[in-house]
């Protein structure tokens, strides 16, 4: 018997249209590339998202199931994106601007791109490949500044496309299932592959992370998106925000540290979003140029890669700013855990409070996981034992876009992660490598991640990142990459080993040390240890 309840698809314009309803007065505001400021209201983000829509139809003859990129930073006519392509059933293809010229011009080839809107300070990168890019009929420049040129071929100004468009639309009805959006992996491990979310995962998603136990964000909340849209749908936050009516901030590429907290201070912003490395960043301007007034920001929530117990510490004790750490990647929407406190922790005393918050933690509604240990079994969930981390779930992949997906995927229908970590008795993940960065030395596995976690706590390292090198003895050992925090003040080995000698067993502590310049870093911002490992084979380390 099936229930009686309405069949009423989960799209993206149901999340339009609520919020034209419920929220029209709430803001979405940008820093545009020029450095000028824009405010408009949800009420108008609707209207002009029906132009879009509009225009898509009539003026570039977009249909439904058609691919459209947009290669551009986050500000208000990205949002427009993000509804207008979905809401007349074509596809919107976030393409990310950091990635090698060799690697999106595959993407748009390999995705089929027929139209791409671009931001005018971005339209170099494309000026490059737009020869060898097969299926791309026009370029739509976002925000061109007066006397703007370019070689890109069939060029239209967005504002000019969708000008005199209707300021309404009879949405077409999509099935919840249809294809909304798409995001290619970024690539850390191997060459990108596209992941191809539905209507409903896009839905689900955003009504997720705005629940207590995730986000937590409401119709108080003024939110900064640091994540850019070209990075995993921004985390699902241009959703997440129209349904819980939080006003919006789009920095688009103010993304240094002293123009994060510029905006922070004047658009009064108490939630962000970003990874690790923007909020270290922010943390460390903040301590060398302490704010004049106590910023509003209560809290920021972090993911991509690990947010480490050090700075969870310092910045709440310095600054009373909070830290969540979320795990997730783009295969998964990307959010599928976070770390918060329950009732039953109150009478754990800080430092094991930080303990479990800098754990990747439980689980969303609609996920579930799963660790698979050395012998193929289920892993006990007592915080120790380390396996492949699998997942499933209501906005989990269960097939690559056009790429052979099997080895992905187990027989009974789990997506393996390639993540490894443990899960406590009280359910909190913990990420402890990627199965590629894991180190096995002597038989045994030594964790890069801790390692790093406990050497970026010491006081004289900035950065640390940890790879397996060969060894004739023991297989393999970690070799630590140190950026200094200042450097003129260097720190010897014997130092660091009796640091490490706290946390770690003798094997599981580098016998090698570098000092380097910088960490090299991928096109999200993570530590880059292919290219690590590059540098090492070729003697350049
Ligand atoms: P890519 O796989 O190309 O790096 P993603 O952005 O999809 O692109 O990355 C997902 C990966 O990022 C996860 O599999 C995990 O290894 C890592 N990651 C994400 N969030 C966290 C976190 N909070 N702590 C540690 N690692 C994380």
């Amino acid at each position: 018997m099936t229930g009686l309840i309405m069949d009423y698809p989960l799209t993206t314009n149901t999340i339009l249209n609520y919020a034209n309803s419920a929220f029209p007065d709430k803001k979405l505001i940008s820093y545009l590339p020029d450095g000028s400021r824009h405010e408009y209201s949800y009420g108008q983000l609707y209207k002009r998202c029906c132009q879009l829509a509009n225009a898509l139809k009539n003026k570039l003859g977009i249909t439904k199931g058609d691919m459209v990129g947009t290669f551009a930073w986050n500000h208000y006519q990205h949002v427009e994106l993000y509804y207008g392509i979905p809401g007349i059933g074509a596809i919107c293809h976030t393409i990310n601007i950091r990635l090698s010229s060799q690697q999106t011009e595959f993407i748009i080839n390999h995705s089929e791109d027929k139209v791409i809107f671009v931001d005018a300070t971005l339209v170099p990168l494309l000026e490059k490949i737009a020869p060898k890019l097969e299926t791309v009929e026009k370029y739509i420049i976002i925000n061109a500044p007066k006397g703007f040129t370019t070689n890109l071929p069939n060029i239209i100004h967005y504002e000019d496309l969708i000008g005199e468009q209707l300021e309404t639309i009879d949405w077409p009805a999509i099935y919840e299932n249809d294809a909304s959006g798409m995001c290619y992996t970024s690539g850390t491990t191997g060459m990108p592959k596209g992941v191809l979310y539905s209507h409903r995962s896009t839905y689900l998603h955003a009504m997720t992370i705005l629940s207590p136990n995730a986000g937590n964000y409401n119709n108080n909340d003024i939110i900064l998106l640091v994540v850019p849209q070209f990075h995993v749908m921004a985390w699902g936050f241009p959703y997440m925000c129209l349904l819980s009516g939080s006003d919006m901030v789009m920095p688009s590429l103010h993304l240094r540290p002293d123009a994060i907290i510029r905006i922070l201070e004047s658009e009064k912003v108490n939630k962000a979003n970003g990874v690790p490395s923007i909020w270290r960043g922010v943390y460390e301007e903040m301590k060398k140029n302490p704010p004049k007034n106590k910023l509003a920001l209560e809290e920021y929530l972090v993911g991509g890669s690990a947010l480490s117990a050090s700075l969870i510490e310092n910045f709440e004790k310095d600054f009373g700013i909070k830290g969540v750490q979320a795990w997730g990647m783009t295969e998964t929407s990307p959010l599928g855990t976070a770390s918060r406190l329950q009732k039953k922790h109150k009478n754990l005393s800080e430092k094991e409070q930080i303990k479990i918050r800098a754990k990747q933690g439980i689980e969303f509604p609609g996920i579930e996981m799963r660790i698979i240990g050395d012998d193929g079994e289920v892993a006990p969930r007592d915080g120790k034992t380390m396996g492949e981390l699998q997942v499933k779930g209501a906005w989990v992949i269960k097939s690559y876009f056009k790429t052979n997906s099997r080895d992905s995927f187990t027989k009974d229908g789990w997506f393996r992660t390639g993540d490894v970590s443990t899960i406590d008795a009280d359910g909190y993940m913990e990420i402890t490598d990627r199965t590629k960065d894991l180190i096995k030395s002597g038989g045994e596995w030594i964790s890069s991640v801790a390692l790093e976690l406990a050497l970026m706590s010491h006081s004289k390292i900035k950065e640390a990142a940890v790879i397996a090198i060969p060894d004739k003895k023991w297989s393999e050992r970690p070799l630590a990459t140190l950026v200094l925090a200042d450097e003129n003040d260097p720190v010897s080995t014997e130092e660091l080993k009796e640091f490490l000698a706290k946390d770690f067993a003798n094997y599981q502590i580098p016998d090698n040390y570098v000092t380097i310049n910088q960490v090299p870093k991928t096109s999200v911002g993570k530590f880059d240890k292919k290219e690590i490992r590059r540098l090492y084979a070729e003697g350049k380390l």
